[in-house]
């Protein structure tokens, strides 16, 4: 890719705030981060809150290539690019192509062990630990978006690695329908491409 390569309609809008990833489909989300010119995105901005819209290369010989192009760019925008890129890697991306800078993931080891997210609408508390899982999230180019029990939308998961298995924890652990694994699986994020090597974790 590069800066004179045209960019296809965004595939996704990620919100980063405090550091956690939301990724929503745009279908539904209006141009510019809810109008006003940037005026909000800006305001976010202002918050701590990053909005951003994320573009998938499919062409070439390395298709699994995010461009992230934020909505607004204040001075601290510098941690909201550190979790992207952290989350690019856990699920799958081999670059993230910012406007000013690329990050490439080729080499690096992508995390594996327990990642978890608590749904914010109903409290479930989802937790995963195994290889099928880990597969599906790359495969699909993201953790699940949607709460099995409620339907609510779930925030990116936390990678907690494998250090933190079997700790205490305040809400027991639920694990996703493995039809909800399978289905990502079949529905990809992103196209079909050469993918990270998913090492075992026992
Ligand atoms: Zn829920």
């Amino acid at each position: 890719m590069s800066d004179g390569t045209p960019l296809q309609s965004p595939t996704k809008r990620i919100t980063v705030r405090a550091g956690k990833l939301t990724v929503a489909a745009t279908g539904c989300i209006p141009r510019g981060g809810g109008g006003g010119g940037g005026a909000v995105a800006r305001e976010l901005a202002g918050r701590g809150v990053h909005l951003a819209d994320i573009h998938l290369i499919e062409a070439g010989e390395d298709p699994n290539e995010l461009v992230v192009r934020f909505l607004f760019e204040g001075s601290d925008v510098d941690q909201a690019k550190n979790a992207i890129v952290d989350w690019a890697l856990a699920t799958g991306y081999a670059r993230v192509w910012f406007r000013d800078e690329l990050c490439d993931l080729t080499d690096a080891l992508p995390p594996t062990g327990r990642v978890s997210v608590s749904c914010p609408t109903c409290s479930a508390h989802w937790a995963e630990n195994d290889l099928e899982f880990w597969e599906a999230v790359r495969e699909h180019g993201g953790f699940p978006t949607t709460c099995p029990a409620c339907g609510g939308t779930l925030p990116q998961w936390t990678v907690h690695g494998s250090d933190s298995v079997g700790s205490s924890r305040a809400r027991p652990d639920l694990e996703m329908p493995r039809s909800t694994v399978a289905t990502m699986m079949s529905d990809r994020a992103r196209p079909r491409g050469a993918r990270p090597t998913v090492e075992g974790n026992g």
